[in-house]
């Protein structure tokens, strides 16, 4: 088999003002989807989504990544030499030119599920077989998320959750700490035992802001706090991990095993690759070994659309350090239209895709009527209190 072209599904679907949520990251404008398939000469083809968590830029730099730099590189190629193919392009072509972190990887990230899924479609395997899976019969998932609201606001929003079978839930922090530790207490009140709390301040706090909502957390017996602190602010998220018995999650801003070291060594206890912006499902699978070798756990981020949340899925299945995994909760057409049928859902839980590969098939109409048009899909994220760390190190 040989690998003979590439082609790139971008698209997009605005979401209506009254559906349009915000948070640290900013206010959510559209829905939108990078997707590359790589073509062989067997008639089969495989499908990667790459994901580049809140910014928002032109996505046509996906298609001239692809087809620009990446497909002069893979046309002629065995597809199935999944671990070779990465290595001559991370090596070969990101570290030395657009570097070993961002768009890059992101793009690579989609080749390298691609190949995944085309080689489990040319074996008719799964693609959680082929990692060695299944470790569970079924993967649980949290609502994502109760977005920045009042107080009556944010308990409607987590009561939906509740509605839809969701058994724990999400709540975006990263405002006014006081104003969100309320809305922490009120929606831990209002949900009672039926779901646990999950809490992302998007790398919006101060370490002492993270610290008093930290503990607010603890109160509430909350699963994990993400991001609470700046991505740059390493040596801040060991000072929470030492401080908070809540555990701390990072990783959706992160690439490659290597970005995930330092935050391991800092004490954070969840960690949350993203196979379609780490680098991969290998690269993924790496990094939930050093989360196994540190006895930490992994809970995957997932948010742009169906293709991300499938593969995240097939991560999680075949990983034994799964906590659980994020599901897009608010409006997202891309997470409904843009495959031909579901995913297999019960109580909370997401089951093992039954199909070959990742085990979903593109809806090609949906995505061609739903084409990228260049709009911006979210407005700038909050900007972090920088400074002011020493004088918390008593
Ligand atoms: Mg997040």
């Amino acid at each position: 088999m040989r690998i003979t072209d590439v082609q790139v599904h971008l698209v997009e679907a605005p979401i209506p003002i009254e559906r349009q949520v915000e948070s640290g990251a900013g206010r959510k404008l559209s829905r939108q989807a990078a997707l590359v398939e790589v073509l062989s000469d067997e008639e089969l083809s495989g499908i990667g989504p790459c994901s580049f968590g809140s910014i928002s830029f032109d996505l046509s730099i996906v298609d001239s990544l692809a087809r620009n730099v990446f497909l002069p590189l893979l046309v002629g190629r065995d597809p199935r030499a999944i671990g070779s193919i990465w290595h001559d392009l991370y090596y070969g072509v990101l570290v030395r030119s657009l570097g070993n972190r961002g768009v890059g990887v992101a793009v690579l990230s989609a080749i390298e599920i691609a190949l995944w899924d085309l080689k489990g479609r040319s074996l008719g395997q799964p693609l959680y077989s082929l990692l060695g899976g299944p470790m569970a019969p079924r993967v649980p998932v949290y609502g994502s998320s109760v977005y920045w609201d009042d107080i009556n606001g944010s308990v409607r929003q987590a009561r939906q959750f509740l509605q839809q079978g969701y058994q724990s839930v999400k709540i975006k922090v990263g405002a006014d700490v006081e104003a969100d530790i309320q809305r922490v207490e009120a929606v831990a009140s209002a949900v009672g035992s039926s779901a646990s709390i999950l809490a992302d301040g998007n790398l919006s706090y101060s370490r002492r802001d993270a610290l008093r909502l930290g503990r607010a957390l603890e109160g509430v017996g909350a699963v994990f706090f993400e991001e609470p602190i700046p991505l740059d602010d390493v040596e801040g998220y060991g000072w929470l991990a030492q401080r908070l018995d809540v555990p701390i999650a990072v990783g959706e801003n992160l690439y490659t095993r290597w970005g995930f070291v330092p935050y391991l060594d800092a004490g954070v206890g969840v960690l949350q690759p993203d196979c379609s912006r780490v680098g991969g499902i290998a690269e993924a699978r790496r990094v939930a070994e050093l989360a196994e070798v540190r006895h930490r756990w992994i809970a995957p981020h997932t948010f742009s659309d169906a293709f991300t949340l499938c593969v995240n899925l097939h991560l999680a299945l075949s990983t034994a350090s799964t906590l659980i995994l994020e599901e897009d909760a608010t409006y997202n057409p891309l997470m409904t239209e843009l495959i031909e049928t579901p995913l297999p859902k019960e109580d909370g839980y997401l089951l093992p895709p039954t199909g070959p590969g990742l085990g979903i098939a593109l809806n090609r109409p949906w995505a061609e009527a739903h084409r990228y048009r260049g709009e911006h899909a979210v407005t700038l994220g909050s900007v972090p209190t920088i400074g002011g760390a020493p004088e918390h190190h008593q």
